[in-house]
């Protein structure tokens, strides 16, 4: 995972926030690829499930929102971790941290962080939403929070988007956007952070037809996930126990990945029933009940949740594609080892670069041309800077797929070389071609 982390950050895309200040936990930036990688899984996800299908609709709703919502939803009361404090070091720990040995609350228990024994305090209820004041004064009827979860936007402007859109039950509202929790135990990189997006579809459905909207989304979900490349292998489901189930679920599975730290959370598909909308109209006084012209049934929709997080995904999808290899005779830097970011051509961040074989001999100014006609379509990159070998590395590990070499031969008869980031493999395309050619190995 170090490794990840450095490489991360030694080609921009992910630092640490605030890093001149010594960093601000478990909050990150991302750097210029980074925000081209998770841009391309955010626009895949917003093409499959709003562009794609008739029957979801997409919103962006306000992270602010009013105070009651959040006292409907069961965040105020149930959106918690149990915690526990060593009197001691004053640090905090989630309960369930594994490097916890023995049992918080009695004399056996050591603290994680100074080692001292009997000091950790029973576990205690710690509401994971950040607080702040709307407003001049910083009063407790000012208190508004800051979303921990993108749902509740979709769920309060679901007539909105009802009679807007003139959909019918089942459909759904799909939303991408930021989310805070005020996380105890983060770490793990980009993992578990404490601002964070999520990529979240509710699909409303008539009670009694929730078991099939389930496995339909299941299925869906995982469907997509492999269509960015991730190997089956590294994937799975796991179901939530009873006593795992947050308070809103009736049925929940996650999609783990085998991360570098061990198997992983990062998507949950979830049977909501008519928790929220039920509490909403109770809440609010406002009928959220639908009425089923063809039966002249009224109901309030059961809803099936997708819940992606960006940032987790985008690690899930750096971990599957980080490989160190052997690569033989490749010119210069042949028999070294490489590092290489094996994206999918489509998520990667720069689709190809540029490269003069030397700065001489008109190649610069060719291999301007072709990069200055590329970008206009393509993120694409432009290096004349050290030799071809180091130039293909630098590329490998941002995880460019395509390099383009313009050599001697290119001022004779206008082909340049495509070189294949994973086979290594070149071949000669004519340079009036090359837009094409992206466009074919970029199709998936
Ligand atoms: P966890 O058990 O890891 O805390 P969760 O079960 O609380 O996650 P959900 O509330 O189901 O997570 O959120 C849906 C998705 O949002 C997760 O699968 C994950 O991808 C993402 N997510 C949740 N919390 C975080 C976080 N702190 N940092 C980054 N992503 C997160």
């Amino acid at each position: 995972m170090e490794k990840l982390v450095s490489l991360a950050k030694r080609r921009g895309f992910v630092f640490q926030s605030s890093e001149i200040y010594g960093g601000l936990g478990s909050v990150w930036d991302y750097g210029p690829l980074g925000v081209e990688l998770k841009k391309n899984i955010k626009e895949r996800w917003w093409r499959s499930m709003v562009h794609e299908r008739e029957d979801i609709e997409g919103l962006d709703a306000a992270i602010l929102m009013h105070p009651k919502v959040w006292e409907a939803s069961g965040h105020v009361a149930g959106f918690t971790d149990p915690l526990v404090d060593c009197k001691h070091c004053k640090n905090r720990f989630r309960a369930d941290d594994p490097r916890i040995k023995g049992t918080p609350g009695q004399p056996d228990a050591q603290c994680p962080a100074c080692g001292t024994k009997g000091t950790l305090t029973a576990p205690r209820q710690f509401n994971l939403m950040f607080k702040t004041f709307m407003g001049p004064v910083e009063e407790q009827a000012a208190v508004i929070y800051m979303r921990p979860e993108t749902a509740q936007g979709i769920y309060v402007n679901y007539l909105n988007v009802l009679q807007s859109s003139r959909q019918k039950i089942p459909f759904g509202i799909a939303q991408i956007g930021k989310a805070f929790r005020n996380e105890i135990t983060p770490g793990n990189f980009i993992f578990r952070t404490r601002e964070f997006e999520q990529m979240e579809m509710q699909f409303f459905v008539k009670p009694g037809s929730e078991g099939e909207w389930f496995e339909f989304w299941r299925a869906e979900r995982l469907k997509w996930l492999q269509g960015l490349g991730i190997r089956a292998e590294k994937m799975r489901w796991h179901q939530h126990e009873p006593g795992e189930l947050a308070h809103y679920a009736k049925d929940a599975y996650d999609i783990e990945y085998e991360f570098p730290f061990g198997w992983h959370e990062f998507e949950g598909i979830h049977n909501r029933t008519d928790f929220d909308l039920k509490n909403h109209q109770q809440a609010s006084g406002k009928k959220l009940d639908y009425l089923d012209a063809a039966t002249n049934e009224r109901f309030i929709p059961y809803v099936v949740e997708t819940s992606a997080g960006a940032d987790r995904t985008a690690l899930v999808v750096l971990c599957d594609a980080y490989r160190e290899e052997n690569v033989e005779g490749e010119g210069e830097g042949g028999g070294e080892q490489r590092v290489v970011l094996k994206l999918k051509p489509s998520l990667a961040p720069l689709k190809a670069a540029v490269f003069p074989l030397v700065n001489k001999d008109g190649m610069p100014e060719v291999a301007r041309r072709i990069y200055d006609d590329l970008r206009r379509r393509y993120n694409v990159f432009y290096d004349d800077g050290g030799s071809i070998g180091r130039r293909y590395r630098r590329q490998d590990e941002a995880g460019t797929p395509f390099g383009i070499t313009i050599d001697g031969q290119t001022t004779q008869d206008q082909t340049v070389t495509v070189r294949d980031r994973d086979t290594l493999k070149q071949v000669r395309v004519a340079s009036s071609g090359l837009v094409e050619y992206l466009k074919e190995q970029l199709a998936t």
